[in-house]
């Protein structure tokens, strides 16, 4: 078992990912080096029309750009909601077509979801490059079977899915941990929805009265 694995399974893990961890998986990017007032969003899970339309809705309002890391049985399920994502001017990724936790899925299985979520974006004249292994979770064996992907983790977690948290709560540690240049993860999941709904709008205005822009990866 891996340090991040085992971290990754305890109930405190923290909000801001530990600086340790961006010098034992140097190989995967977790935030971005930048002096500038950028922050990364990502929401990962989607697209459903439950939670997606509502997202996109919000970052128009704010001109944020964002990177969703797409499950591909969502996309070929909602094919039109993954089209307005492209429509916006976002950037999508690749979250496997299962949504497997590839520490405990065998590599010929996990990368055959992989394979698949990249033919549901095929589906729509799309490649990408970005890869988010679901949970956070993947084996090297896994990554160095996927040598062309950029494979994306994050600098801050807001633990939207977790309804332990109140919004209030979730809001403050998220803008507490965020800095110059981070990767935040949210889900654009019905699990996350209720505490999404009232912290992504908060948290966007929060650092756009800062000063601070929202770009894709
Ligand atoms: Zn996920």
């Amino acid at each position: 078992m891996t340090l991040l694995s085992y971290l990754a399974g305890l109930t405190m893990v923290p909000h801001k990912t530990p600086v340790l961890f961006q010098y034992l998986f140097p190989q995967y990017l977790w935030k971005k080096k930048t002096e500038e007032k950028v922050i990364y969003l990502t929401f990962d899970d989607g697209p459903i029309p439950e939670v997606t339309p509502w997202v996109l809705a919000c970052l128009k309002r704010y001109r944020a750009k964002a990177t969703f890391f797409c499950v591909g049985d969502n996309v070929r399920k909602y094919p039109d909601i993954f089209q307005m994502i492209l429509s916006n001017g976002h950037t999508v990724g690749n979250h496997t077509y299962h949504h497997f936790n590839g520490k405990t899925t065998s590599d010929e299985k996990y990368l055959e979801s992989v394979r698949q979520c990249d033919d549901e974006f095929n589906k729509h004249q799309v490649k990408s490059d970005l890869f988010r292994p679901p949970y956070g979770r993947i084996k090297a064996s896994q990554r160095k079977a996927l040598p062309d992907r950029e494979i994306i983790m994050w600098s801050v977690l807001s633990k939207d899915y977790l309804k332990t948290l109140n919004p209030a709560k979730i809001l403050k540690a998220s803008i507490e941990a965020t800095e110059k240049g981070s990767i935040i993860v949210f889900h654009d999941n019905l699990k996350a929805y209720s505490n999404l709904s009232q912290v992504l709008p908060e948290y966007l205005e929060y650092f756009h009265q800062l000063g601070y822009r929202f770009h894709s990866l």
